[in-house]
């Protein structure tokens, strides 16, 4: 028989049912998923247009408005990762010619840059040196002196371990009739992110992140302003078709999977048909969200301002230095320096062999030179902490490195049970 590719015969016993390791994920995502959420993924199917679907399409938008702290109409998932609503975002709101601004201060902001370019804007991009951001109003001068039409920025940058503050920008954006857009794939749920008191036109966040469901949607939501934007460039697809057309460099979205006005319709009453929600995802979603509504916000960034407090006490008893400036470091997210005379990738691979939990090296510059330790979500508990600082302590006693033996995970208990 014609075996293409070299096709081996099927071996019906070659592969062993499906049984992952429990992991300790202490990365920047994904990180370990709520029990309660893997549990909503297993809940049968139900048809798209069951009421009692449509019902469950209508609540996760509520919860979503109430996550992302907005009065906007649309807030809804994307179907497919964080990036998916990077991407539908930035392609549905940049036309080709737009004059986009990108302050950039580590890896994702260079990812919101190259999405921009391929999106057909012309770019202004602001550099920051990794390891800090910029202060708001640096932000906001150079809006009134670009004038762009739209700005993109991160939240909560992973690749540093670094927090941009955004208030104030907001309003320079709206004199100059920019739409702002923001990336708060990693903050949201975890830290304060607040859409409408910052005057955020437009913002994705992410599941595996601070939501602890698993990777495979971006919520987004966008106001009336963002929306404005996205109907001018429907009425120019339907008018390209009857052959009348706007202004010459006007397009309408390139994509059509990732295009929101498209989206927007799905989710609104009128249900028009674009693609098959994900239901299982849908569930996990409405249940993570419920889960951290419930926990009530301020507790949750409590939480982790709380399991952070304790971790960074125990490095710094283990001798070791926190990576970037202190003053905008990102709650969910620790950068070490990687130790002279230690091989950080053999750390990392100690404490994944030998003791289940996984930690994060980064990109680029960084790469090799600090670990990240995300505490964020359901993984952001105290047994998590403390497992991890013991083991990251015998592993660096095995590299043969000297420290005070014992005392990061006392220095740690010290902060939990200040709190007790
Ligand atoms: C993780 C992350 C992303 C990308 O998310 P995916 O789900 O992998 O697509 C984007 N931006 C930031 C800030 C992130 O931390």
């Amino acid at each position: 028989m014609n075996q293409p590719f070299g096709l081996a015969p099927f071996d019906r016993s070659a592969y062993k049912e499906l049984s992952p390791s429990p992991r300790i994920i202490m990365t920047p995502g994904p990180v370990e998923a709520e029990p309660r959420v893997l549990r909503a993924l297993s809940y049968p199917i139900l048809g798209q247009f069951d009421p009692e679907f449509t019902r469950l399409m209508n609540e996760s938008m509520e919860l979503l408005r109430h996550l992302f702290r907005t009065g906007n109409e649309w807030a809804y998932p994307v179907d497919g990762t964080s990036r998916s609503g990077i991407e539908a975002v930035l392609n549905s709101l940049i036309e080709p010619g737009d004059r986009v601004l990108i302050p950039i201060y580590g890896r994702f902001g260079h990812l919101l840059h190259e999405i921009a370019q391929r999106c057909g804007a012309s770019v202004i991009v602001m550099e920051r040196e990794w390891g800090g951001v910029f202060a708001p109003g640096e932000i906001a001068a150079a809006v009134t002196r670009e004038r762009p039409d739209l700005v993109a920025i991160v939240h909560g940058e992973t690749s540093t371990g670094r927090l941009q503050r955004l208030e104030g920008i907001g309003s320079a954006c709206r004199e100059v009739g920019a739409l702002l857009v923001v990336d708060a794939v990693a903050t949201i749920g975890g830290v304060p992110m607040e859409t409408d008191a910052w005057q955020l036109d437009a913002v994705i966040g992410g599941t595996q992140k601070c939501l602890s469901i698993p990777s495979g949607m971006a919520p987004v939501t966008y106001n009336d302003r963002a929306e404005r934007k996205l109907l001018k460039r429907k009425r120019i697809e339907r008018g390209l078709r009857s052959g009348a057309g706007d202004s010459p460099s006007a397009r309408p979205v390139q994509s059509n999977y990732l295009d929101l006005s498209q989206l927007q319709d799905y989710w609104s009453p009128a249900r028009l048909n674009h693609h098959t929600e994900m239901t299982s995802m849908l569930y996990a979603l409405r249940e993570g969200v419920r889960i951290a509504l419930s926990e009530g916000l301020e507790e949750r960034f409590a939480r982790h301002r709380l399991h952070e407090r304790a971790l960074m006490s125990g490095l710094r008893a283990m001798g070791l230095e926190l990576y970037g400036d202190p003053g905008c470091k990102l709650p969910v997210v620790t950068c070490v320096n990687v130790p002279d005379g230690i091989d950080g990738e053999r750390v990392r691979e100690r404490l994944l062999r030998g003791f289940g939990v996984e930690i994060a090296s980064s990109f680029g510059p960084l790469k090799g030179k600090i670990w990240r330790i995300g505490t964020m979500g359901y993984g952001c508990r105290q047994t998590n902490v403390l497992h991890l600082l013991g083991a990251l302590e015998a592993s660096l006693l095995r590299e043969g490195r000297k420290l005070p033996a014992g005392e990061s995970v006392q220095a740690a208990l010290d902060v939990y049970d200040d709190q007790a």
